[in-house]
């Protein structure tokens, strides 16, 4: 019971803090949208969020971006709108295209107060399936048996310890060039493939990107 507690507390703790944060994040993106307002984009885009919000489906979020290409370049209102595209794209789990309007985010507006929403703190958590993985090349990435070896870690059956039977003597091994280790994951028995539950190493934190859409959707709606 008291480990319950506990653990209720430190959830309703963590919650605190990232809706504190989130606060702050979305006033500036309402101050954002203060300064730039075309009224009838603004409820197209309305119309699109809600449907995306509700429907996080691919062909909805390539709608939105089809219709985003014919806003004026010149529009600042683009600035929410490249966030807008980068999460319905994530929401669809569409990695690519989320990454693409990240980019163009940053690329268009270096100093966007939007590109918190791509700092993890804000918008992710580590990924429970792969939060071991702590290193630059291991980041969002599982460990799964070696198909090659079935798990042994070990040359092909016939291979002892990095020879194999001839005619008449042991010869190298050319397979594994006389180590006796699987070549496919080293003898590690394990390989490393990409996590099943995230693309990078951080939750797909939809929970959090739908909030962000209540949120826009408010500031659209006043
Ligand atoms: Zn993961
Ligand atoms: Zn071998
Ligand atoms: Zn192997």
């Amino acid at each position: 019971m008291l480990r319950y507690r506990l653990s209720l507390l430190v959830i309703l703790l963590g919650s605190q803090v990232l809706a504190q944060d989130n606060a702050e994040f979305f006033k500036s993106v309402s101050e954002l949208r203060k300064k730039t307002e075309p009224k009838n984009l603004t409820k197209l885009l309305l119309n699109i969020t809600n449907r995306i919000l509700t429907k996080p489906e691919l062909k909805n979020a390539e709608h939105f971006e089809l219709i985003s290409k014919r806003i004026p370049s010149k529009s600042a209102f683009r600035e929410v709108l490249y966030l807008q595209l980068a999460f319905s794209f994530k929401l669809c789990s569409k990695k690519a295209k989320y990454i693409e309007y990240q980019e163009l985010l940053k690329k268009s507006y270096p100093n966007s107060s939007l590109l918190k929403a791509f700092d993890k703190k804000y918008f992710g958590k580590r990924c429970p399936t792969c939060k071991k993985n702590n290193t630059p090349e291991t980041i969002g990435k599982i460990e799964a048996k070696c198909m090659k070896c079935l798990g042994t870690g070990k040359c092909a059956r016939r291979c002892k310890n990095g020879k194999i039977q001839g005619h008449s003597k042991m010869l190298k091994c050319t397979t594994c060039n006389g180590l006796g280790k699987c070549k496919n994951c080293d003898g590690k028995k394990v390989i490393l493939q990409n996590c099943v539950n995230c693309t990078d190493g951080y939750s797909v934190t939809k929970k959090t990107i739908k909030a962000f859409y209540k949120e826009i959707t408010k500031e659209l709606k006043e």
